[in-house]
């Protein structure tokens, strides 16, 4: 991970940028004017020599070397313009050649070398100049001049651009570095403020909120979607509190019911009876304590997503009929009356059959545990609807209130408490089944009336025909 934050990098890379386009800019507006200065000082050389080659062609075109020496050199040995002037004709012989330039040196160069006009920088003692060495033919001779111009001024003005450009750039970078720093920490400050307070939400302040941008921008949307996230975690969060509180509620009422029991056997010496009924009691306790454990397990597996269920083509016949002979039974030892009702046609789905027994059971349960046994009735059917099995658990107990109907799937809710609890029912079972079908694709709903009895269907979806086959063949 780079230790270095976005803001700085960010600062860092408009500097490089900047100091980039400024070096550009600098060298290429530094060669501009140089070339701007050459041009400037080069017309007038080419001025000097266009002088020079009128002043020639105003000359007889039958004169001898020596006749020519002697015009031309009292023309330019007067004026100012001869200077550094320098004429030689085709053979190397010097028509011209002024004081300075006899001093300097500066070599003669053959007209038959010279195409286009050479231009060449040199220094005069420790002055700069700029000579050209151009051709010129005058009545059918050719004629090298080379003239030259002082330049230290055009030298000066580029020193001092240069200077100027070096003393400036620095100051622009700072600027620059300045000014993207600031561009960044104002572009930067809403994560700082989402980083402030992300850090001090914990899971007592899960209802705190990320502050609202309004940015309309990336940072908004992030901040968006982190408190969707939180919202959704705090909900899970609540879940999870609550579950464990009320676990923890519906532990303790048997185990302080096991440790009455057994202080209370314990208080005085007794006899064998009593010390047997009290263990039956502990064990009852025990055993519902066990069960009870089962259904919180099998919740928080199912929360956690570790509860997998194995789900392959089946016959939901063959599990009906399984947990309807075992509740017939049932029926017998509490008197009621338990019927029975299964298609003969296949109910094929693709199902977890030992869940679908216990959601089977659990129905069942209820029925028997919430139906009074004198005339009480529970039956058992399933058939097929519109390609959907419908399992019915049907029972003419004490039904349950429209307004408790709603709440019945919730995790621990009981309509009845004190009887509830009674029978063993810690307010789970139901949305243990829900959980189950609902990883079936299924639904399950409930129609009951108060006091006449409940009936609880179980929709799943059937498996066509060619999905199961594949499925078996696989
Ligand atoms: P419990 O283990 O307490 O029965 P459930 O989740 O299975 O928990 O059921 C929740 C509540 O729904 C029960 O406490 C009971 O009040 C009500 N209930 C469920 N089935 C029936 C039924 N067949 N008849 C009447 N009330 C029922």
């Amino acid at each position: 991970m780079s230790r270095v934050s976005i803001g700085l990098r960010l600062t860092l890379w408009y500097l490089g940028i900047f100091a980039l386009a400024q070096l550009i800019f600098g060298v290429g507006m530094w060669f501009i004017l140089r070339e701007s200065l050459h041009d400037i000082a080069d017309s007038t050389l080419a001025g000097e020599v266009e002088d020079v080659r009128r002043f020639l062609e105003a000359q007889p075109s039958d004169q001898t070397l020596a006749e020519l020496r002697n015009v031309v050199t009292g023309e330019y040995s007067a004026e100012t313009g001869g200077d550094y002037l320098q004429i030689v004709d085709a053979d190397g012989n010097w028509i011209y050649r002024s004081t300075a330039l006899v001093q300097t040196g500066l070599p003669a160069v053959a007209p038959s070398l010279l195409r286009k006009p050479l231009h060449q920088d040199e220094r005069v003692g420790k002055r700069p100049f700029r000579f050209v060495s151009a051709r010129i033919d005058v009545h059918g001779r050719a004629f090298t001049v080379q003239t030259g111009t002082p330049t230290h001024e055009e030298v000066e003005t580029l020193e001092r651009f240069q200077t100027y450009l070096l003393m400036f750039a620095p100051l622009l970078l700072l600027a620059a570095a300045a000014v993207g720093y600031w561009l960044s920490r104002r572009a930067l400050s809403p994560v700082d403020t989402l980083t402030r307070t992300a850090r001090t939400i914990t899971g007592h302040t899960l209802s705190s909120r990320l502050e609202k941008l309004h940015t309309g921008d990336e940072l908004q949307r992030l901040s968006d979607t982190l408190n969707e996230m939180l919202a959704r975690i705090e909900v899970a969060f609540n879940r999870v509190t609550e579950f464990t509180a009320d676990a923890s509620h519906e532990l303790r009422t048997p185990i302080s019911l096991i440790r009455t029991e057994a202080e209370v056997a314990l208080r005085r010496s007794r006899g064998e009876g009593e010390y047997r009924e009290a263990l039956r009691h502990i064990l009852l306790e025990a055993e519902r304590t066990t069960s009870l454990i089962e259904e919180l397990l099998a919740l928080a597996r199912a929360d956690s997503g570790r509860q997998a269920l194995n789900i392959q083509p089946i016959d939901l016949r063959g599990a009906l009929k399984e947990v309807a002979s075992g509740w017939r039974q049932v029926a017998n030892v509490r008197g009621l009356q338990f019927s029975e009702r299964i298609l003969d046609a296949e109910l094929r789905v693709l199902g977890d059959a030992a869940a679908l027994r216990r959601v089977l059971d659990i129905l069942l349960d209820n029925a028997f545990k919430y139906t009074p046994a004198p005339g009480g009735t529970v039956s058992l059917s399933a058939e097929e609807k519109d390609g959907t099995a419908v399992i019915s658990v049907r029972d003419n107990g004490m039904g349950i209130a429209e307004g408790e109907q709603g709440r019945i799937f919730e995790r621990f809710y009981r309509v009845d408490k004190a009887r509830s609890r009674e029978m063993g029912g810690a307010g789970l079972g139901l949305s243990i089944a829900q959980w189950i079908v609902q990883q079936h694709h299924g639904k399950i709903v409930v129609e009951s009336t108060l006091g006449a009895g409940s009936i609880f269907r179980v929709l799943l979806p059937l498996a066509a025909a060619n999905i199961s086959q594949e499925l078996l063949l696989k």
